[in-house]
């Protein structure tokens, strides 16, 4: 087999072309009707979307960011707090905390599944926290300020571990706001209500990116709050347009982040199908799982827990020599992705957090080792196969060099 046709890591341009008419005929209704901001397709894509989540509200927003941002300053989170999260999520995540005004610190995350530790979290809880005796407030030993939140990060797709993170946050009484930026559609078995939840329907709110590349991605920039708090939804609807519930009466600053019509529009086509992609993604998963047990010990592929249904925003594996691995499937034209190649506490822009190299080992272990294979939901069987006898063929070159194989062996 010669095909060398190049496997992209990401095809964006097939949906787009097989759902080019529905598409083109909500933007042609859009420039008839002038209705660009808010309307009836900002409402019908919230209401779909809140019933995708099981969720009782969506409103939706600019950007995950905004997102992000308004759940925070919505169920409370006030200048000078500080607010927990884990250093591998993208820097949105973190940005959101220093935009209200408070400060990110972070807990590790458990290795099989990349996402926040509660053992971890409860150790910093208990033992990098003191707790006012008389009012319960949790005070920050690091950074001094009181710690009113938590965002865990339902990375790659996969949720995190709810049931114990919001068993202390009830404890602590910690507001919990759940990145679901990559989790559309993804589930949480929760032994705590005896049945499956949808991400985005656990925490006191969620956010969720609409980025073109996410598992539901606009044609542009969008993004969405679900709570089943209907004071947050009225406080996010505030936020979003200026602080204003009625035009020209501003209650509160607020921000631009609305969601623009034509992108809700575009949106609720594409929403449709999103159940329908997260199953090719799940199968596709399952093709890498089934064809790189092959490679046995030289490739960690992704674990799936048995309380999650992950929706595969990203397969990503762990390997030994990452860099050499990613420039032999360049070569090889097989696109990669490295989710994320530093942890947020090693950044230029944290320096002043005080943080150092070793402080979140696990984080940093998993940063020298991912690497995202292509996932989309009509890659081929034939371009998984590629794959595989690529990964076949730099494994065996590495053995035969003596390059010592079998990174997890130690
Ligand atoms: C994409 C993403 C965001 C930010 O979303 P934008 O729409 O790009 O603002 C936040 N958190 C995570 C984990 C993301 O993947």
């Amino acid at each position: 087999m010669t095909n060398n046709e190049k496997i992209p890591f990401l095809d964006l341009i097939t949906p787009h072309a097989e759902l080019k008419d529905e598409l083109n005929a909500a933007f042609l209704e859009a420039l008839k009707t002038a209705g660009f901001i808010g309307g009836p397709a900002v409402e019908g894509l919230e209401r779909e979307f809140a019933a995708f989540c099981n969720a009782r509200f969506c409103v939706g927003v600019g950007s995950g960011t905004d997102a992000l941002r308004f759940a925070l300053a919505a169920a409370g989170v006030k200048p000078g707090d500080s607010v927990i999260t884990v250093p591998n999520t993208f820097i949105a995540t973190s940005e959101a905390i220093s935009q209200v005004g408070a400060l990110p610190e972070f807990v590790d995350v458990e290795e099989r599944t990349s996402t926040m530790d509660p053992e971890r979290l409860e150790v910093f809880l208990t033992t990098s926290c003191e707790q006012d005796p008389t009012t319960g407030q949790l005070t920050s030993k690091r950074s001094g300020r009181p710690v009113t939140a938590i965002i865990p990060v339902h990375l790659y797709g996969h949720p995190a571990d709810m049931d114990p993170i919001l068993e202390l946050a009830e404890r602590y009484r910690l507001i919990v706001i759940e990145d679901a930026c990559q989790a559309h559609g993804a589930e949480y078995f929760s032994a705590r209500t005896n049945r499956w939840m949808k991400a985005g329907s656990m925490g006191k709110a969620a956010a969720f990116s609409f980025y073109p590349g996410k598992n539901l991605g606009a044609c542009g920039e969008a993004g969405a709050i679900t709570t089943n708090d209907e004071e947050i939804a009225r406080k996010c609807r505030m936020l979003r347009d200026h602080g204003q519930a009625k035009k020209y009466y501003h209650d509160v600053e607020g921000y631009n982040g609305r969601l623009d019509a034509i992108q809700a529009a575009l949106l609720r086509i594409k929403l449709n199908h999103l159940p329908e992609w997260n199953a090719q993604r799940r199968d596709k998963a399952q093709v890498y799982d089934n064809l790189l047990a092959d490679l046995g010990d030289s490739i960690m592929v992704p674990l799936v827990s048995i309380w999650a249904k992950a929706v595969y925003h990203l397969y990503v594996i762990r390997v030994e020599d990452r860099d050499d691995l990613i420039a032999k499937l360049a070569a090889d034209n097989i696109g990669t992705g490295i989710h994320y190649p530093i942890p947020l506490h090693l950044q230029v822009a944290y320096k002043h957090l005080g943080y150092k190299e070793g402080d979140f080992p696990v984080s940093e272990r998993l940063a020298r080792e991912i690497v995202s294979l292509p996932m989309f939901p009509n890659l081929t069987n034939e371009q998984q196969l590629r794959v595989y006898e690529a990964l076949k063929r730099i494994f065996a070159e590495r053995v035969s060099r003596e390059v010592p194989s079998g990174a997890f062996a130690s």
